[in-house]
């Protein structure tokens, strides 16, 4: 198995000022190629010291994967330590040139300066990775079968290039294809999750399939590498069944889309209007509806009714309802369902009224408490739910997947 230093090159990083998520994001993608990590660095823009610590790396593992470093400025030192490590002279490269020219002209060219330039310099004899979120261009280059690659430092540029130039230099290296696929889950935590996917997780080497905890949710990442595009695929689809076998009543999307995607998605495929009345998510849910292109096709509107007198105002709650049983309650999440439907054009409406903490909390009723309510003409149906407490905001974000949850639910019945 060949193996990989990843070396995070910036200042600000040993400031404390930067978390270093490029070695995590690196990290997660080199092992689904079967590629071992043994060390993480950070270093400063000192170049001394990251010289050292390059020919070290070099000395100890196969592969050297540096992020940042690689701008126009004088402490941008990256590409010219590597070079002279490899050996190689910096040359003009024609591509990164009429590249670099382009941008400039779309600042306006006064902005165009000698340190700009600097950036089309490139090594001799590597393969450069142009760069289409950024200007800087990065590089993979080899050397007595020792390999580095330079990769920007702003995470989106980083991401993007090593899709697109490392992960298929990598693979042509190795003489193959990767493919992947990533599933999204709701409703089960990560080591649930693992423990249910532990046949196809334990002792597999290909396809590699790991779990990612994310904010209220899981993912899991499913990653090939074989000769051919079509063997890769088959291998991908088949790890893929058997999650869905193991864990498929949590599974979301097979295809990486959010929530709110998939349920405007599905909104639209049954040509159904939504609305929704808000009440601790304070339009966080009409808001991540909306980020989803194309939503004005299925969303109606969202009262965000964060006071009772909104409630009574806009929704129609009953005062008994609010005096007896409170805002957080099965009955007014159900009112305000049932008044969100009837006062929009929706054929759905769903409700959310809850604790978001810290405040708020009463004995009955600690943070976490939310009442959750959908509304067709078909009638109202209600949820209760009692989330972990994990911080108002992480909270509400839950609240807005619990509604998506509920909805698609209700659409797959
Ligand atoms: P450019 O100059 O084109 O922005 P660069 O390769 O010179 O690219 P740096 O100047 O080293 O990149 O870093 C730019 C920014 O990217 C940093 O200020 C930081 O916000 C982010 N960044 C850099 N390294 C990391 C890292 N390891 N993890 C997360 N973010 C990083």
């Amino acid at each position: 198995m060949p193996s990989a230093t990843i070396i995070a090159v910036g200042t600000e990083l040993l400031f404390g000022q930067v978390v270093n998520t490029n070695a995590a994001y690196l990290s997660r993608h080199l092992r689904d190629l079967g590629v071992s990590v043994p060390y993480h660095h950070v270093v400063g823009d000192n170049p001394g010291r990251f010289r050292a610590l390059l020919d070290e790396a070099l000395a100890q593992t196969d592969i050297v994967i540096t992020t940042g470093g690689l701008g126009p400025t004088q402490d941008d030192l990256t590409k010219e330590i590597i070079a002279e490590a490899f050996g190689a002279p910096l040359e003009y490269d024609d591509e990164a040139k009429q590249r670099l020219d382009e941008i400039m002209r779309g600042f306006g060219a006064k902005n165009y300066t000698e340190n700009n330039l600097k950036q089309a310099k490139l090594p001799a004899s590597a393969t450069i990775f142009y760069n289409d979120a950024g200007t800087a261009p990065g590089f993979a280059i080899e050397k007595d079968g020792k390999v580095a690659i330079a990769l920007p430092g702003p995470p989106r540029e980083m991401k993007a290039m090593w899709q697109k130039g490392a992960l298929p230099y990598l693979a042509k290296l190795a003489d193959a294809v990767i493919y992947s696929k990533i599933l999204r889950f709701y409703g089960i935590g990560e080591s649930a999750l693992e423990t249910a996917l532990l046949p196809i997780i334990d002792g597999q080497t290909d396809p590699t399939v790991a779990t990612y905890a994310k904010e209220g949710e899981c993912a899991v990442r499913i990653a090939s590498m074989r000769k051919t595009q079509p063997e890769a695929e088959a291998a991908v689809a088949a790890a893929a069944r058997r999650a869905k076998e193991l864990a498929g009543q949590h599974l979301y999307s097979e295809d990486d889309k959010d929530y709110p995607e998939v349920v405007v998605d599905l909104l639209r495929a049954k040509g159904l209007r939504l609305a929704a009345a808000e009440s601790c998510t304070g339009g966080l849910f009409a808001g991540a509806i909306t980020s989803v292109p194309g939503s004005s096709d299925v969303f109606d509107r969202s009262f965000v009714t964060y006071s009772n007198k909104s409630k009574l105002d806009l929704l129609r709650v009953s005062p008994e309802t609010l005096a007896r049983e409170g805002a957080v309650s099965e009955q007014c999440a159900r009112e305000m369902a049932a008044g969100a439907l009837a006062h929009s054009d929706a054929d759905i409406a769903v409700s959310v009224t809850g604790i978001a903490g810290p405040t708020g909390a009463t004995c009955d009723k600690p943070v976490g408490t939310v009442h959750f309510a959908i509304a067709t003409k078909d009638g109202v149906e209600a949820y209760e739910r009692h989330f972990r407490d994990r911080g108002r905001q992480v909270n509400r974000s839950v609240c807005v997947l619990e509604l998506c949850d509920i909805i698609r639910k209700k659409l797959l019945l």
